[in-house]
C-alpha cells in the first residue's frame, strides 16, 4: 500500500451545524487542514430540547465527550402517547435499551450540545458571515466565492449547509447541466409540515412536579396535530406543536433559521396539554426569543457526491424518530474515516474515498429514511387507515414488537475508525463495521 498522507489535503466544510462541527472535530484529530464557512455572523440559541439514541454515543465516547453529555443531560426512559382526550394509548418502554445496546438515550438542550461540540475546535477555523454563493472546480483544485466577495481554494468542498443546502443545488445544477444527475434528484423536497417549537423559561417546580424527576419522559399526543413536550432539564420544558401544511418555500433555507413566528401562537392556546391543562400556559411561560419555527419536507437524494464535492446529510428525515441530527453525524464520522482511509490526494483518490462512504452509509440513511418515516404515519397520519394502523401498532402489538424494531435501529453503532476502539458493553445486536485499511497497515508494519 502507498504511504499515505491525508495532511496535504485542505478540506472546506460549508456549514457549521451539527454535522459540520462534528466533521471539523474529526478532521482536527486526524491533523487534516480544514476550515468551516458558516454564513451566520453568530450562533443563535434556537431550537429546542433534542435526544441521542445509542447509534452516535460511542462515537462521542471515543472523543471523551459522553460524560460531559450525561452532564447537561436526561436520561430518557420512556415516550407516553396519548390521544387527543388525553388518554394514554402506550407507554413505549425503553427501559432495558441500556442493557441491550450499552447506552441510555438522552435528552438535552440543543443549544448546549452544539456548544460543547463547538467548544472543542479552535474558533479561527469557524469563518463567520461567509455565505458561500458559488463553486468552481478545476483538474487539481477548488474555489469557493462568499457574498462578502471572499474566495477560498482547497481540494474537497463539503456541503455540511443543511437541508436546503446550496452546496447541493450548485453541484446539481453543474451535474444537469452535465446530463448526469438522476431524474429523481431533480424533483424537489415533497413537503412535509411546518412546525412552532419552543423552550419555557425556568417553570415553578411547585406547579410542575415533574421537571424533580431524575429522567424524562417524551410526550406525545398523536392521531391530529402532533404535539409534544418534554422535561429538558430540571427547570425547562421543551414543546413542539405541528401547525400547518406546505407553507411557501421562499424563505427556506435551514431548518433552524430564525424564521419569524407568523403563526398565531393564541391559535395553539386551547390545546391540551399532557401535562395537565391547556397549552396556554406552556406557550405563555416560554420567550419569544426562544420559539422557532421549523420546515419539514423529506427527500432521500440520491448523488452524494462528484468530483471534489461531497455532501453530509442527503436525507432529510422527518424528526418524530429522533434521527436526522443522529444520522448527519453518522455521516460525518463515515467521511472522515473515509479520508483517513485515503492514499493520496489526486483526484482518482478523493473519488474512491468518496465512493466508498456512500457505499458505507447509503443502505443505513435509506432504511433509517424509511423507518422515520413510518413513525411519523404512525403517530399523526391522519387518513382512516393511518389511524387504524396507529390503534393496532400501539395497543395490540406486543411491546416485544416495538422493542424489536428499535433495537433493530440501535444495532447500528459505527465507531471512528481512527481512534481507540470502544468494547460493546451491549448484549443486543451489533451490526459490523468495515475496519481501517490504513490501520491495518500500520499495525502490520508495527
Ligand atoms: C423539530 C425538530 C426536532 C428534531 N429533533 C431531533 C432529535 O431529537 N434528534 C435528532 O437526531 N435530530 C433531530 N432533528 C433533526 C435535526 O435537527 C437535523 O437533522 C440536523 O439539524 C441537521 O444538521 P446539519 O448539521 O446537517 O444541518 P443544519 O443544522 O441545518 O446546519 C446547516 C448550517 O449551514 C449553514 N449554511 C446554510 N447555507 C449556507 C451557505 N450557503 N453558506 C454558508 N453556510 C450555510 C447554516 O447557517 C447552518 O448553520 C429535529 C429536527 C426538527 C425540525
Amino acid at each position: 500500500m502507498e504511504t499515505t498522507d491525508t495532511k496535504e489535503l485542505s478540506v472546506m466544510i460549508v456549514g457549521a451545524g451539527l454535522a459540520g462541527v462534528l466533521l471539523a472535530l474529526l478532521l482536527e484529530r486526524q491533523g487534516i487542514s480544514y476550515s468551516i464557512l458558516e454564513r451566520a455572523q453568530m450562533v443563535k440559541p434556537l431550537g429546542s430540547v433534542m435526544s441521542i439514541s445509542a447509534n452516535i454515543m460511542p462515537v462521542l465516547e471515543q472523543l471523551g465527550l459522553l460524560e460531559e453529555i450525561e452532564r447537561i443531560s436526561k436520561p430518557c426512559e420512556t415516550i407516553g402517547l396519548y390521544d387527543i382526550p388525553m388518554n394514554k394509548i402506550a407507554d413505549m418502554g425503553i427501559l432495558d435499551y441500556k442493557r441491550m445496546t450499552g447506552y441510555q438515550p438522552l435528552v438535552f438542550s440543543r443549544p448546549q450540545f452544539y456548544e460543547l461540540l463547538v467548544s472543542r475546535i479552535p474558533s479561527h477555523k469557524i469563518l463567520r458571515g461567509k455565505r458561500v454563493l458559488s463553486i468552481e472546480e478545476t483538474e487539481d483544485s477548488i474555489m469557493i466565492s462568499c457574498a462578502d466577495k471572499s474566495q477560498y481554494q482547497g481540494d474537497i468542498v463539503v456541503g455540511a449547509d443543511g437541508a436546503y443546502s446550496g452546496v447541493r443545488q450548485s453541484l446539481y445544477k453543474r451535474m444537469e447541466h452535465e446530463d448526469i444527475l438522476p431524474q429523481s434528484d431533480m424533483e424537489s423536497m415533497k413537503v412535509g409540515y411546518v412546525c412552532t417549537v419552543g423552550t419555557t423559561k425556568p417553570m415553578d417546580p411547585e406547579k410542575y412536579p415533574f421537571l424533580q424527576n431524575k429522567a424524562t419522559t417524551f410526550s406525545q399526543v398523536v392521531g391530529r396535530d402532533l404535539l409534544s413536550v418534554s422535561k429538558v432539564d430540571s427547570k425547562h420544558y421543551s414543546w413542539h406543536i405541528k401547525d400547518g401544511k406546505g407553507e411557501e418555500a421562499a424563505s427556506r433555507n435551514s431548518e433552524w433559521a430564525p424564521e419569524t413566528v407568523e403563526t398565531s401562537l393564541k391559535e395553539f392556546y386551547a390545546l391540551p396539554s399532557p401535562l395537565g391543562g391547556v397549552m396556554k400556559d406552556l406557550i405563555q411561560a416560554t420567550p419569544r426569543e426562544s420559539i422557532s419555527k421549523v420546515f419539514l419536507e423529506e427527500k432521500m437524494f440520491e448523488t452524494w457526491h462528484h468530483g471534489r464535492v461531497v455532501l453530509i446529510a442527503c436525507h432529510k428525515m422527518l424528526p418524530a424518530a429522533g434521527q436526522g441530527a443522529v444520522n448527519a453525524m453518522e455521516d460525518a464520522v463515515i467521511l472522515a474515516n473515509c479520508l483517513y482511509d485515503m492514499r493520496a490526494t489526486r483526484l482518482s483518490d478523493i473519488t474512491e474515498a468518496f465512493q466508498d462512504y456512500r457505499e458505507q452509509r447509503y443502505p443505513h440513511a435509506k432504511a433509517q429514511f424509511e423507518s422515520s418515516r413510518l413513525v411519523a404515519k404512525l403517530t399523526c397520519g391522519q387518513s382512516m387507515m393511518e389511524s387504524f394502523i396507529r390503534q393496532v401498532v400501539f395497543k395490540w402489538l406486543p411491546d416485544s414488537f416495538q422493542r424489536q424494531s428499535s433495537l433493530k435501529t440501535a444495532s447500528y453503532r459505527p465507531q471512528i475508525s481512527f481512534l481507540p476502539l470502544i468494547e460493546n458493553r451491549g448484549e443486543g445486536p451489533l451490526l459490523p463495521q468495515k475496519s481501517s485499511r490504513r490501520r491495518q497497515h500500520e499495525e502490520v508494519e508495527h
